[in-house]
């Protein structure tokens, strides 16, 4: 009996963190196929969420190319939403932004405004090698959001490191040169993200060389880096790999959070000396929580470089198929 009153108390407050933890993250939910991939918040209230379904419904069967990504910022009850859609039609793409002003509480909905613009699809630095250093690596695109990422990277005139998809690259050669052209670093994150640990090695060559390939076509020079799809690493990836291998050892969790300032909180809490930072460039909230990480540990004396100068700068030597999760 005395274990049990003395147990009581634990379970009640375990309790409370669990429905406390819960409230804190909207679940992510992604519609996909060839022409759209639709990412939205599930909030578990029948209410909004067949609000959301209705809203995004007319872009759910349209023939265009059409991704749509969204950012929130949450008060307690009080959700601040933003849905960003981009539609691709020839050589413009045209960028739609919807504001919802979401109360869990009574369950309203306020759409508040809409801007508009349009993208078109055309088309030498000093660093202080004694300052502390940063490498920020972007996973999984190119697509359309990726320029945004590029805006604030060029807004702030700092590097970074894209391990691009190969069977992402056609239609979005553009991006690739324009990485190229503005200071960053392209590596390989093999052609069609597979879990590469169940291939042999036949495979997994063919997976790697084909996006070297193509990244040689576009930009005119080979990847020096590999990040295998999921960072899943075993024996015959790192025999087969003519590259350093490079992972990460801050991880954003980007793709489930989609909210820029926990993604921006999880890089300023954690970053030190010679780290390298995982993010994915095809969400907005990555693109957006730059504006926050950036300006952030620039005043904390960091300095912001590609992943090969990193090794460069901290005087190490990076060997093929070894694997990297930091400089130090
Ligand atoms: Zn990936």
């Amino acid at each position: 009996m005395k274990v049990r009153y003395f147990m009581l108390p634990l379970v009640i407050i375990s309790l409370i963190l669990l429905v406390l933890d819960r409230e804190k993250t909207i679940e992510n939910k992604t519609i996909f196929s060839e022409k759209q991939e639709i990412n939205y918040p599930f909030f578990n209230n029948s209410k909004i969420d067949n609000y959301i379904i209705n809203y995004l419904n007319e872009y759910i069967n349209t023939d265009e190319k059409t991704l749509i990504d969204y950012d929130y910022l949450n008060e307690e009850d009080i959700y601040y939403l933003t849905f960003y859609k981009y539609i691709i039609s020839g050589k413009k793409i045209k960028n739609n932004t919807d504001n919802l002003i979401i109360n869990i509480k009574d369950s309203s909905i306020n759409k508040t405004e809409e801007t508009f613009y349009e993208y078109d699809i055309i088309q030498n630095k000093v660093v202080n090698t004694k300052s502390k250093m940063i490498a920020l690596t972007f996973d999984d695109g190119p697509n359309y959001n990726t320029n945004k990422v590029l805006d604030v990277l060029e807004k702030y005139n700092i590097p970074a490191t894209f391990f691009v998809l190969g069977s992402k690259i056609k239609g979005n050669e553009y991006i690739l040169k324009r990485m190229v052209r503005s200071g960053n670093e392209i590596g390989n994150h093999t052609y069609s993200h597979l879990l590469l640990t169940k291939y042999d090695e036949d495979k997994i060559e063919e997976e790697i060389e084909r996006t070297s390939n193509l990244v040689f076509d576009i930009i005119g020079k080979y990847p020096n880096l590999l990040r295998p799809s999921y960072g899943s690493i075993n024996g015959k990836i790192k025999k087969v790999s003519n590259y350093p291998i490079i992972i990460w050892n801050i991880d954003t969790l980007d793709w489930k959070y989609h909210s820029s300032k926990k993604i921006a909180k999880r890089v300023i809490n954690k970053v030190k000396d010679g780290n390298i930072v995982l993010m994915h460039d095809i969400y907005s909230a990555t693109a957006n929580s730059l504006n926050i990480i950036i300006p952030e540990l620039q005043s904390k004396g960091y300095t912001f470089v590609t992943v090969s100068e990193l090794f460069y700068y901290k005087n190490m030597t990076l060997e093929n198929g070894k694997v990297y999760a930091n400089a130090k």
